[in-house]
C-alpha cells in the first residue's frame, strides 16, 4: 500500500484503494485482537507520543493500546501536563518533540487544520486524531470497517447521519469516505445543524427523521457539539430529542436490519435513547470501539512502513 503522503491528515486525500487497503489489514488485526496475540515486531524501537490538546477517551486509549499491541513505546501527553498549557506554542511544542525523535504522532485539537500544521514542522508521521470541525479520518474507517463486517459492502446502501452535522469532523470525514465508497449518504437534523451547501459533497438533506429514515441500511446518531456551537441552536435538549432523537419508533422506519451507530461519546435522552442505544440486536456502537484499536493498529502499521520507505 502506497499512500500519497506520509501522514494520514483526512479522508479526503485518500483513494478508495487506500481505504479499502486500510480496512483488509484492519480486518486482520481485528481478528488478531480477539485471539488474544499480539505482534509487537511492527513497531518494536518505535515511539509513538499521543498529543491531546482536547478530550478524549475512546480515541486516546485505543491509540495507545495499538500502539502497545504493536510493541511501540507509547508517551501520553495531554494540554495541563505540558508547557501548552504554560504558553509554548503549537510550533514550540513540535520543535521539542521533534527534538525527541518521535517516530508516530498523534494529534487531537480543537483548530481545524491545527494537525496539518504540525505535519509540516515535524519529522514524525502525524495522524490526525480529530481537529476542530474538520476530520477525524480514524473514526470514520472503524465506522466502514464495523459497516462492512455487517453488510459485507460499503458500496450501495443508504446511510442516514442524524443531528448535529454542522459541527461535527465525524459527519465530514463519515461523509467522504461513504460517498467515495459508491454509498447514499442523507444527512438528517435541524435546519440550524446543517450547513448550507453540504449537497455539493454528495448527501441529500432531510429535516425530517421520519423521511431521512426511511429505508435506510445504517442510522448514525451524532452528539450535540455544544462545545463548538456559539449562541442556542436549538430551543431545548428535550425538544431536539423529540424530533430529532433516535428511539424505537423512528428507527422503526428504517430497514428491519438496519445498524444503530454512535461515535460516542452518547448523550442518551438527547440523540439517542438507551433502548436503542443498548439493543444488541440492533446497535454496533460497542464494536465500533473494538475496531477503532484495529484499525489504529492499521493506520500506526501502514505509516511506519511508509515512514520507513521514504527514510
Ligand atoms: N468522539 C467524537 C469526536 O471527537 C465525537 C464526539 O465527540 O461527539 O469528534
Amino acid at each position: 500500500m502506497r499512500l500519497p503522503t506520509r501522514h494520514l491528515l483526512g479522508i479526503e486525500t485518500l483513494h478508495p484503494r487506500d481505504i479499502s487497503a486500510f480496512l483488509d489489514l484492519a480486518e486482520s488485526y481485528a481478528l488478531l485482537n480477539r485471539s488474544g496475540k499480539t505482534r509487537r515486531d511492527v513497531l518494536r524501537g518505535r515511539t509513538l507520543i499521543n498529543l491531546f490538546f482536547e478530550d478524549s477517551t475512546r480515541t486516546r486509549t485505543s491509540f495507545e493500546l495499538a500502539g502497545k499491541r504493536l510493541g511501540a513505546d507509547v508517551i501520553n501527553m495531554s494540554v495541563s501536563t505540558s508547557s501548552v498549557s504554560k504558553g509554548e506554542t503549537l510550533l514550540d511544542t513540535a520543535a521539542t518533540l521533534n527534538a525527541m525523535n518521535c517516530d508516530l504522532l498523534v494529534v487531537r485539537h480543537k483548530a481545524s487544520g491545527a494537525p496539518a500544521l504540525l505535519a509540516q514542522k515535524v519529522d514524525a508521521a502525524v495522524i490526525n486524531a480529530g481537529d476542530g470541525m474538520h476530520e477525524h479520518p480514524t473514526q470514520a474507517l472503524l465506522d466502514a470497517l464495523t459497516i462492512r463486517r455487517h453488510k459485507g459492502t460499503l458500496e450501495g446502501l443508504t446511510i442516514a447521519i442524524c443531528g448535529d452535522i454542522a459541527h461535527s469532523r465525524v459527519a465530514r470525514s463519515n461523509i467522504l469516505l461513504l460517498i467515495a465508497m459508491g454509498s447514499q449518504v442523507r444527512v438528517v437534523g435541524p435546519p440550524t445543524l446543517i450547513p448550507s451547501g453540504i449537497e455539493q459533497f454528495g448527501v441529500s438533506v432531510f429535516h425530517d427523521m421520519r423521511e431521512g429514515l426511511r429505508d435506510a441500511d445504517i442510522v448514525m446518531a451524532l452528539r450535540l457539539q455544544t462545545e463548538r456551537m456559539s449562541g442556542g441552536l436549538i430551543p431545548s435538549a428535550r425538544e431536539f430529542f423529540t424530533f430529532y432523537g433516535l428511539d424505537a419508533a423512528k428507527l422503526a422506519l428504517a430497514k428491519p436490519d438496519a445498524l444503530v451507530m454512535h461515535p460516542g461519546p452518547m448523550n442518551r435522552g438527547v440523540e439517542i435513547d438507551s433502548q436503542v442505544a443498548d439493543d444488541v440486536t440492533r446497535s454496533v456502537i460497542r464494536e465500533q470501539v473494538e475496531m477503532g484499536v484495529a484499525v489504529r493498529m492499521a493506520v500506526l502499521d501502514v505509516l511506519a512502513r511508509t515512514a520507513l520507505r521514504n527514510a
